[in-house]
């Protein structure tokens, strides 16, 4: 018999416990899930999949893998595992819901470690592409393929849940939260990216920023991040475009007017919203 180690996942068919060993996840009731080659487990039941391999694909995957790995957004990283080492304590859960490839994720983990804040950080996305990336960055991390409109989690499990440039819902958020837990969202302010929105687009809007008020959240403060960065090749840019939704909704003449670009400043700008449950 080899060891069995405590999830911070929950059975998705019955929403007990999950423990796991090297190959597979299991509750008491003998629902089995197997650990993927890539490193992740599959807890996204097939009936509540609407598309055959659902989430990001493989090319945004790659281009924010790239994109994110150059460093164009650490001033971000920093201060989002700043505000997580201000709020955690040592012994907390904290769920990345949304995790994509694991950037955050990981970076976060090595900001508390750095701050001697011992915690246990795993990711849910329901991209198997984003997952693959993810746990390949940090094989210590657990990853689960989830949805986060049905979190793999049992109620009140976790001291804090992230959500970076992720759907939001609210009803299972609150659902898997302890009381008094934090949830640290992050979501993109009303300059960012604009001068790339000016490239792509006839008439560039600002991003819409909704009210700081969530029902059943306490609000409780706001940080700002801001910065100019500079993409100095086409890859780059692409990598960039690619990764944002202007690329759904981009004519080919803004297509065009980026591909021409030789470099491209632009500005970054994100809130960094800190709940309390
Ligand atoms: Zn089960």
């Amino acid at each position: 018999m080899c060891k069995m180690i405590k999830s911070s996942f929950a059975c998705p068919v019955c929403g007990k416990t999950l423990t796991y060993n090297e190959k597979s996840y299991y509750c008491k009731n003998n629902h089995c899930f197997d650990i993927s080659k890539k490193g992740y487990v599959n807890l996204l039941l097939s009936n509540r999949m609407n598309a055959k391999n659902p989430g990001d694909n493989k090319l945004m995957v790659r281009s924010r893998t790239g994109f994110l790995n150059k460093g164009f957004y650490e001033p971000l990283l920093k201060a989002l595992g700043g505000a997580v080492c201000r709020y955690a304590r040592t012994g907390d859960v904290i769920i990345d819901a949304g995790c994509g490839e694991g950037y955050y994720t990981a970076g976060v983990k090595k900001i508390l470690e750095e701050n001697g804040i011992e915690t246990v950080i795993a990711g849910i996305d329901i991209s198997k592409n984003a997952l693959g990336t993810a746990a390949k960055r940090d094989g210590e991390i657990e990853y689960a393929a989830g949805s986060v409109f049905h979190l793999p989690l049992k109620d009140s499990s976790c001291d804090m849940l992230m959500t970076v440039f992720a759907p939001y819902c609210g009803e299972e958020f609150r659902r898997a939260l302890k009381k008094g837990g934090v949830m640290v969202m992050v979501i993109p302010d009303k300059n960012h990216l604009w001068q790339l929105k000016e490239a792509v687009y006839d008439q560039p809007y600002l991003n819409e920023v909704k009210d700081t008020e969530l029902e059943g959240f306490d609000f409780v403060e706001k940080l700002c991040v801001r910065e100019k960065i500079q993409l100095e090749c086409q890859k780059d840019i692409q990598d960039l475009f690619n990764m944002t939704p202007y690329c759904y909704n981009t004519s080919s003449e803004g297509r065009e007017r980026l591909a021409a670009l030789d470099s491209l400043e632009t500005e970054i700008e994100f809130d960094i919203l800190i709940y309390r449950r």
